[in-house]
């Protein structure tokens, strides 16, 4: 009976072993790296950070239009941040952190249209200590900053962080400035690759995704966190949905707890601790439906782009 037994089983693991081919290890393997990643992001989303680390459009608006922005710049309106309101921000968050937060990037739209950006520079400077802030642009407007932009740029330890797209622009004039003011200069993702897609979040109209599964599986909370207005949002999505809804005359709404009142909260942790919570307004986003993004081009100001 024994042997009938260890025949049995000897046929089974044998039929086991034919169907895992070298390829299906691979593919375990790869899986099982995917979810370890996948987990070690989760574990730093859902727990406090260190240190805030925050957003700013400085410009809503934007001189390249890409398809499908996800700061929905081609359909903002001409927006500039306003610097007193920010002023009155950065002190805010200041006091509240005792002037140490992670990273700071001065983004958009494209911020370079900001016609007072050294103005916005001197008060990053003046509120906080790090060596983390950058102006994130598309570069088309690096090339006609003035001395006075370079030199703010250096006092405040302040960089500058080039997307790269498919459009023509040469930045060797660009690097040798940064490098004669002693401005650290990078470039997005730390790549000179050319972004060729575009990221896209399909947005459910109807809001009917399930929030917190979609908090879990997103790139962006807890890490694009958004200044506005003297709110920190966890992405940078419900902050500018206004400029969608206003174009396309929908109604995606944002409401009190999709955001932190800076004023409100009694301290950092409280402000760091909500960040790492779902908020109500990630039952718009289609998260799983994420795909590898779409083919750069200029927008068509298209719904599709952006659903
Ligand atoms: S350059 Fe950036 S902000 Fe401007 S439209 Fe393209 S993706 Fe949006
Ligand atoms: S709303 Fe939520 S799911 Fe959508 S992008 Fe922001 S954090 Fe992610």
């Amino acid at each position: 009976m024994k042997e009938e037994k260890k025949k049995i089983m000897k046929k089974i693991i044998k039929k086991i072993l034919k169907k895992i081919t070298p390829k299906k290890i691979i593919d375990l393997y790869k899986k099982n790296k995917v979810n370890k990643k996948r987990k070690a992001r989760l574990k730093i989303k859902l727990q406090p950070r260190n240190l805030l680390k925050f957003e700013v459009h400085l410009a809503d608006h934007c001189n390249l239009n890409c398809v499908g922005c996800n700061h929905f710049s081609p359909l903002a309106e001409h927006i500039f941040l306003d610097i007193e309101s920010f002023r009155r921000d950065c002190e805010r968050i200041s006091k509240l952190s005792e002037r140490k937060i992670g990273e700071l990037y001065l983004l958009g739209g494209e911020p370079l249209l900001h016609p007072n950006i050294n103005e916005i520079l001197n008060i990053v400077g003046q509120n906080f200590d790090t060596h983390n802030t950058g102006i994130v642009t598309n570069g088309v407007l690096l090339f006609k900053m003035t001395d006075d932009f370079w030199k703010c740029c250096k006092e405040n330890k302040i960089k500058i962080i080039i997307t790269r797209y498919p459009i023509n622009l040469d930045f060797t004039a660009v690097e040798k400035n940064a490098g004669a003011y002693n401005v650290q200069l990078e470039y997005f993702g730390n790549t000179r690759e050319i972004t060729r897609f575009m990221d896209k979040i399909p947005l459910d109209l109807e809001g009917r995704q399930n929030a917190l599964k979609n908090f879990r599986l997103c790139g962006k909370s807890n890490n694009c966190i958004t200044l506005k207005d003297g709110k920190l949002y966890t992405c940078s999505l419900a902050p500018h949905i206004n400029h969608f809804n206003k174009y396309f005359n929908k109604n995606l709404q944002v409401s009190e707890s999709d955001y932190i009142d800076i004023y409100k909260a009694n301290s950092i942790s409280e402000i760091l601790l909500f960040l790492t919570r779902a908020i109500p307004f990630c039952r718009y986003c289609k998260i799983k439906e994420l795909t590898g993004g779409i083919k750069w081009a200029v927008t068509k100001k298209e719904i599709s782009e952006w659903v």
